[in-house]
C-alpha cells in the first residue's frame, strides 16, 4: 500500500475496496471516485455481534443456513466487507466460519494455537479494523484447548516443549499464572477464559488504532469460549 493510499479516509477506502488501490495510482475515472455507496459491513458493532451469536445459535441446534460456499464467488473478487475479527485457535476442530454460521467473507480471522495476539497478528487485526471496516473483533478460546494445557504442564510439570513451542507458550503463560492464583477446580477451564480475557484487555489497550477506535464507539472488542461438544459460544 502507498502512502497516498493510507491518506485515503476510511469510508473512501472501505467503498472503494480493492479498487481503491487502482484510483489511488491514479487510473480510476475521478467520477467512480467520488462515488461512494456504503458498504455492506456498515452496520452498528452490537449488530455484528448479534448476527455472530445468532448464527452460533443456529449452529449449535443443527440448524445451520445451508450454504453454498462457492456462491458470489466472483462478487466477493473484487472486494471484501467482513463484519468480525476473530482472534481464534488454531485447532482443527474449532473452524470460525462453521462455528458462527458465516459464509466466505463474513469474518476476518485470524488464529494461532492458543488464540492469543502477536505483533503479526495485531497488524493484521488493525488492517481490518482500519481498512476493511470490521466493527467487533472477538476473541476466542475453547474447551479442551492443548495449548493451554501444554502451559499448564510447563509451568506444573517442569514439561520442556521442543522446537518453536516456548515461544507459543510465553504468550499463554501470564494468563495461566492469574488463573493459577485463584485456585480453581478446573485449571484448564479457568486458564482458557483468563487466557481470552488476558488478549481482550491487551487489545482494547492497543494503540494507535484500536483503542481509538472503541473509544469512538466504533470497534467492541469481547471475549468468548467455545464449547467442543455443545457446539455454543458463551461470552465471557
Ligand atoms: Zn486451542
Amino acid at each position: 500500500m502507498c502512502i497516498d493510499c493510507s491518506r485515503l479516509s476510511r469510508r473512501h477506502f472501505l467503498a472503494l475496496g480493492a479498487a481503491g488501490a487502482v484510483a489511488c495510482h491514479g487510473i480510476m475515472p475521478a467520477a467512480a471516485q467520488q462515488t461512494a455507496p456504503t458498504p455492506p459491513n456498515a452496520i452498528s458493532p452490537d449488530d455484528a455481534l448479534k448476527r455472530i451469536m445468532d448464527g452460533n445459535a443456529r449452529y449449535a441446534s443443527n440448524i445451520s443456513a445451508n450454504r453454498d460456499f462457492s456462491a458470489g464467488r466472483m462478487a466477493r473478487a473484487s472486494a471484501q466487507y467482513p463484519i468480525v475479527g476473530i482472534v481464534g485457535c488454531a485447532d482443527s476442530r474449532v473452524a470460525p466460519e462453521f462455528i458462527f454460521d458465516q459464509g466466505p467473507g463474513e469474518l476476518f480471522v485470524v488464529r494461532l494455537a492458543g488464540n492469543f495476539v502477536d505483533d503479526g497478528g495485531l497488524a493484521s487485526l488493525e488492517y481490518a479494523i482500519r481498512f476493511l471496516g470490521i466493527s467487533v473483533v472477538l476473541v476466542l478460546g475453547h474447551s479442551g484447548c492443548g495449548a493451554v494445557d501444554a502451559t499448564i504442564k510447563v509451568l506444573t510439570d517442569s514439561l520442556t516443549l521442543p522446537g518453536h513451542l516456548p515461544e507459543l507458550v510465553s504468550f499463554i503463560k501470564p494468563a495461566v499464572e492469574a488463573a493459577k492464583h485463584q485456585n480453581p477446580t478446573d485449571l484448564l477451564a479457568a486458564a482458557t477464559a483468563e487466557n481470552v480475557r488476558f488478549n481482550v484487555a491487551k487489545l482494547a489497550a492497543s494503540e494507535p488504532i484500536v483503542k481509538p477506535s472503541t473509544q469512538a464507539g466504533k470497534l467492541k472488542i469481547v471475549g468468548g469460549v467455545y464449547d467442543i461438544a455443545t457446539g455454543r459460544v458463551n461470552l465471557v
